[in-house]
């Protein structure tokens, strides 16, 4: 199959989030699989500096954007990753905007961005048979096929499925902007791509790519419903049959315990003497020197995330002073808002024996985490997908997590009497139901045979990207059904 992913980023080029795992991790495994797959990306100032050898194509492109024409170029590595140049919009310190805010001319940029991946397939006389997109930075590239370019014969064949990473990022922009995709008014209704007086680029895939995805089944289902629908449950619900759930998986080249350079230590289920090691190398680093049997004794609960509203961290705050009684250590790294940056830094002086928070984003810290933690908490609101449960698992940290989207699709409550589960799971969004989980945690933790048993279930698990892949090849061939009915 001629597949294009259309993608504002990816491994292992640039990467701000999970989006950029899936992009880059498809391609790399349909080019195994043998497709004729290929990755169109903007090239940012970052993607110069992380590909040695950046060339030219040779191909120009010029793209009318509101009243004017934009021009830009086809870059390539040669094989199969094309980049979008474009200094004005693209060669900037950041992706999509600074701490404090995003770039405001980011609909010109994005639009600019998706008619640039129609004509660099027409360009480079690939004519695909699916188009992928991901998130609002994609959302006009169906809309364009189905106007601008609806009756051209070499799209003709092309299918397209959206993937929704994560809703609560849409691309809504206000009405002025609706000029710089230089489509007709008449598509400025709720109908259309119209969203409460704005114009929302999501909104533009969301109605008109042949089928839809998000990343995890029971997501999937959440996003028809308003309390997760950030005002788009109404349009998805339109939708629902063409909507699918596909879980994204791991690398476990780069995440696994046995061969992780970044460990103090390496093991594996069949030998775990490997993460006492690396629980001892966290919890001197954060908590000071102690005996064998007190380290031994004290779960280390870690935490790797963005610390932003969607990942609960008002509920671990809040939980604070429940967990205070327990001997427990718990381990925060992560990188976001500054209000949690400050909270998290008066929550680790208060409780200085028992928290400790590290600013900042840091890749050896974080596998350091997944090894050496006993439990790994996430506590979201919600939670799309989640890799960090995954890579969790694969690293025998027990997950302890909000029964909600990907969380619930990955991690099975434990069973205390048939034994059961990879991890503890808790519904209701507050922090009792956090502290109730955590202590049926630390009950299996008072039990090393038990607690053993259900680290090596933990380990057990398949998170490849290759069962991914082939998911998605299926509905790329129902979308192409879809399409030629
Ligand atoms: P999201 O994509 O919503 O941020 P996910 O759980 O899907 O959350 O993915 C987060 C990924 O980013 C995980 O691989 C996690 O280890 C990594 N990560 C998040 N914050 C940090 C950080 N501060 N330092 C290092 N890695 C981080």
């Amino acid at each position: 199959m001629r597949i294009v992913i259309a993608a504002p980023e990816a491994v292992p080029y640039v990467k701000t989030g999970g989006l950029a795992d899936v992009a880059g991790a498809l391609v790399k495994e349909f080019r195994k699989m043998g497709e004729d797959a290929i990755l169109i990306l903007p090239c940012y100032r970052a993607v110069r500096s992380s590909v040695a050898h950046l060339k030219d194509t040779g191909i120009r492109l010029q793209i009318p954007v509101g009243g004017r024409d934009v021009y830009g170029s086809l870059l390539w590595d040669g094989a199969h990753v094309f980049f979008v140049d474009c200094p004005e919009f693209f060669d900037r310190p950041e992706l999509y905007g600074t701490p404090t805010g995003d770039y405001g001319d980011n609909a010109a940029r994005f639009t600019f961005f998706s008619r640039a991946i129609l004509e660099s397939c027409r360009r480079i006389g690939f004519s695909p048979d699916i188009i992928h997109c991901h998130d609002w930075q994609t959302g006009l590239v169906p809309l364009y096929l189905k106007t601008i370019y609806g009756g051209d014969p070499f799209f003709s064949a092309t299918a397209t499925l959206l993937t929704i990473h994560n809703l609560g990022y849409q691309g809504v922009f206000p009405a002025s902007d609706f000029p710089n995709i230089n489509l007709g008014w008449e598509l400025f209704t709720p109908e259309g791509i119209e969203f409460y007086g704005n114009v929302n680029f999501l909104k533009a895939g969301l109605i008109t790519a042949d089928l839809l995805n998000t990343v995890s089944e029971t997501y999937a289902k959440e996003i028809l419903r308003p309390e997760f629908g950030f005002g788009l449950d109404g349009v998805l619900r339109k939708r629902a049959e063409d909507l699918y759930g596909i879980l994204n998986g791991i690398d476990e080249e780069e995440w696994n315990p046995r061969t992780d350079s970044l460990l103090p230590s390496r093991y594996s289920a069949d030998d775990l003497a490997g993460k006492a090691v690396c629980k001892k190398a966290l919890f001197t680093r954060f908590a000071g020197m102690d005996d064998e049997a007190s380290i031994e004794r004290t779960p280390i609960i870690g935490m790797v995330t963005r610390l932003s509203e969607q990942k609960g961290l008002d509920l671990v705050l809040q939980a604070l002073p429940g967990l205070a009684p327990f001997d427990v250590k718990l381990v925060i790294l992560g990188k976001g808002d500054e209000r949690f940056h400050r909270a998290l830094g008066e929550a680790a002086t208060r409780y200085r024996n028992a928290v400790s928070v590290t600013i900042g984003f840091d890749e050896a810290l974080a596998h350091g985490i997944y090894a050496g933690a006993d439990f790994f908490l996430m506590p979201s609101r919600y939670e799309p997908c989640g890799l960090g449960q995954m890579i969790a698992l694969r690293y025998g940290a027990i997950p302890v997590a909000r029964n909600t989207g990907g969380l619930t699709d990955t991690i099975e409550d434990f069973h205390p009497l048939a034994r059961t589960g990879t991890g503890f799971l808790f519904s209701d969004y507050t922090a009792a139901s956090l502290l109730d989980a955590l202590k049926r945690a630390f009950c299996v933790y008072a039990d090393p045979g038990m607690l053993t048993a259900m680290v090596r279930r933990a380990m057990a698990q398949d998170f490849s990207w290759k069962r991914s892949a082939r998911r998605y090849l299926d509905v790329y061939r129902l979308a192409r059904n879809k399409k030629t009915r």
